[in-house]
């Protein structure tokens, strides 16, 4: 698995509306977008700028079935061996983000890309008999940088609470980083993990509701921390995963309205912390530079361990397919195309102690 590039795929929201004029899918890889030019007053201007973008695939009306299959599934079975992976939803609000890393709500057909990770995290551990496995689960929300537990009403959790320092990212000696003060779930089953889903999906929702804030604004990441150990073997290794499933903030810039008080707070984060998180992956894709600014923000230094590197990392770029948001189907575009530059080299995480 060596040396494998971050993988990027662009997902359409479906819309009755869709631009086909501007949005061209010429194969399942390349898509074209076509930009009116500016017209200036008075003057019709039918000329176009147009971009081609490349990509690993691209998922225009497809199942969610078909996007767990060709996003997912490589990425959840390399956990169970014991490879770090990160599926990450990148785009503007109402893209489809949350739809396709968690799904629609009550509806098992439309289950999104968590769930079925789980069915296949404990589908796997059912058939690996010669292996012990510890299955936890972790669920991060970063608003406004600051770190909140999606799952710390949950009682029965050792070490849950943020304790006298609150929560931080934290590195390891290992090279990794830990988040001190978030609460780990051990889970035995699929409906443990999935009841645990469903508690932290509305502790985000209270959350939304409690601070008046716009659950688009934050940044998600629900962690499947993997461990296991060979029944067989008397010295055995303690191999070690996270498997990290990322809903990142609506990444649309507030453009026209002026925004003021909290959204003005809230967009000034989300611009930082996206446009850190590009800077990282910038730094990933050259080669040369050996320093990689992952300590700017908590987004980018929780996910350290997760982007490039150690890592099986893939970003779905969710659009909405109309002419509207042209500019911003351009500017994700942009992003996920840069994104594939970032090369991983992942490796198995092998330990002696658990
Ligand atoms: P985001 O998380 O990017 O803000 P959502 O995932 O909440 O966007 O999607 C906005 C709306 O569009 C939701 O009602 C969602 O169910 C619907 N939607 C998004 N993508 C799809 C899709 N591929 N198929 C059907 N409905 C979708």
């Amino acid at each position: 698995q060596a040396g494998s590039e971050v993988k990027v795929f662009l997902r359409t929201r479906p819309t009755a509306n869709f631009a086909e004029n501007l949005i061209e899918y010429v194969d399942g890889q390349t898509v074209n977008v076509h930009q009116k030019k500016d017209s200036r007053k008075g003057v019709v201007n039918n000329q176009l700028n147009s971009w081609s973008f490349r990509l690993d695939g691209v998922l225009h009306d497809v199942s969610q079935e078909e996007v767990y299959a060709r996003v997912g599934r490589g990425v959840v079975l390399g956990a169970v061996e014991g490879y770090n992976g990160t599926v990450m939803c990148f785009g503007q609000t109402g893209a489809g983000k949350t739809y396709t890393i968690t799904g629609a709500s009550g509806s098992y057909q439309e289950r999104g890309i968590i769930p079925r990770a789980i069915q296949e995290v404990f589908h796997e551990v059912d058939q690996r008999s010669t292996h012990t496995f510890r299955v936890q689960l972790s669920y991060l929300e970063i608003y406004n940088e600051s770190l909140v537990d999606l799952l710390a009403s949950l009682r029965g959790c050792p070490g849950a609470g943020p304790g006298p320092g609150g929560m931080a990212v934290v590195e390891e000696a290992c090279g990794g980083v830990s988040i001190r003060g978030l609460s780990l779930h051990l889970v035995h089953s699929e409906e443990e993990a999935l009841n645990l889903l469903f508690e932290g999906e509305m502790n985000r929702i209270i959350g939304t509701h409690a601070l008046n804030k716009n659950s688009s604004r934050s940044h998600c990441i629900f962690t499947v921390h993997i461990e296991s150990h060979s029944r067989t073997l008397s010295e055995a290794k303690y191999v070690t995963s996270k498997l990290n499933l990322v809903d990142l903030a609506g990444s649309e810039r507030l453009g026209k309205i002026e925004p003021e008080g909290q959204m003005l707070k809230e967009a000034m984060y989300i611009n930082k912390s996206l446009s850190f998180l590009e800077q990282a992956i910038l730094a990933l894709a050259d080669r040369r530079r050996d320093h990689i600014p992952f300590r700017q923000s908590k987004l980018t230094h929780a996910l350290k361990d997760s982007l490039g590197g150690n890592c099986n990392t893939v970003l779905v770029a969710n659009i909405y397919g109309e002419a509207a948001h042209v500019e911003e189907t351009l500017s994700t575009l942009r992003f996920a195309s840069r994104m594939k530059r970032v090369q991983t080299d992942p490796i198995i995480n092998q330990h002696t102690d658990p």
